[in-house]
């Protein structure tokens, strides 16, 4: 095979061409490499990680909050509460800034009190913003210190309980049909399990609760009748959803930790029905402990609740509202 003879003329611009395209080639890259680099320093991923944060937290500051958001993360130094607050299974993003404010002043607090004050509403104060409630939630509806009915509303289909489980004159106590039929059910399986459970208060009117109040507060103030009594529209008891209830023979005072009380707590849920205001959720529910108030939510609801051992007003902040 004879021997391919270039002339010098060809092999020097071969051998510029050559050149040329190496360095163009290292020029590129250079250029490509630098521009993405200058792209990444543009993002959230780099800017959150120069201030500290690793890769799982901006993974999931990117999937609960919004640009905005981090943006304010940007001007803030590094803090775990972010992340702390985030993952708190009941974590609203619509709340995100009033639970940094809450804790900024309630730093002792642990993250779960802090989201579940904002949730409940109870960081603020009672009865200082109020709104109607939404009544179309029939028994998923929230009455308490931030939510009221108006004095004109009546429950549907009020059904009078008969004087087999309630106390009081016929005609005295009423409830909602729904919450009559759920209550005959659970009757039935506390009587099977031993028991005689009696209803001593039920639906409420407006003016009733109204007189009650009242009556509180002109002989001892507002003080001592809001500790007392619901603020007329704001009482559970006009939802025509709540009842009070005893084992026949017990009162207020000897009802707690009672079998029939334990019997109820245990499984009250399966009918649809919660233990309103718990014992250690005081400051959540704004009512102390009351070991007979119970209120039909649906069984879904009052499981969730019971199994979760949440309050009704975060239930509603969470799932329902
Ligand atoms: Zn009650």
């Amino acid at each position: 095979m004879p021997k391919l003879k270039l002339k010098p003329i060809v092999k020097k611009i071969i051998a510029i061409i050559l050149v040329v395209i190496i360095l163009g080639s290292i020029g590129i890259y250079s250029y490509v490499k630098i521009k993405k680099q200058k792209e990444y320093e543009t993002t959230y991923d780099y800017k959150l990680t120069t201030l500290g944060y690793d890769d799982n937290t901006i993974k999931i500051f990117k999937e609960k909050l919004q640009n905005k958001d981090l943006d304010y993360l940007l001007k803030q130094e590094k803090n775990d509460i972010y992340l702390n607050i985030i993952s708190d299974k009941y974590f609203i993003y619509n709340d995100f800034y009033e639970y940094l404010d809450y804790y900024a002043e309630n730093q002792d607090k642990t993250i779960r009190e802090i989201v579940e004050r904002v949730n409940t509403n109870t960081d603020k104060p009672y009865y200082e913003e109020t709104n109607p409630t939404d009544t179309s939630k029939k028994e998923l509806m929230l009455v308490n210190k931030y939510y009221y009915l108006d004095s004109s509303y009546e429950p549907e289909n009020i059904v009078t309980i008969p004087q087999t489980y309630a106390y009081g004159d016929l005609g005295s106590q009423k409830v909602n049909e729904t919450t009559y039929n759920a209550f005959l059910n659970l009757w039935n399986a506390s009587h099977e399990a031993g028991f005689y459970l009696m209803v001593n208060s039920s639906y409420r009117t407006h003016e009733k609760q109204e007189a009650v109040y009242n009556e509180y507060k002109n002989s001892q103030g507002t003080n001592y009748a809001d500790s007392i009594a619901a603020r007329p529209g704001f009482s559970e008891h006009q939802t025509g959803y709540s009842l009070d209830i005893f084992e026949k023979g017990h009162s207020s005072k000897t009802f707690e930790g009672s079998e029939s009380y334990n019997w109820l707590i245990a499984n009250a849920h399966k009918y649809g029905f919660i233990l309103r205001y718990p014992k250690d959720k005081e400051e959540v529910t704004g009512y102390a402990f009351e070991s007979w108030h119970f209120r039909y939510v649906g069984v879904e609801a009052a499981t969730y609740i019971h199994d979760n051992n949440i309050t009704f007003d975060e239930y509603y902040a969470y799932f329902v509202k």
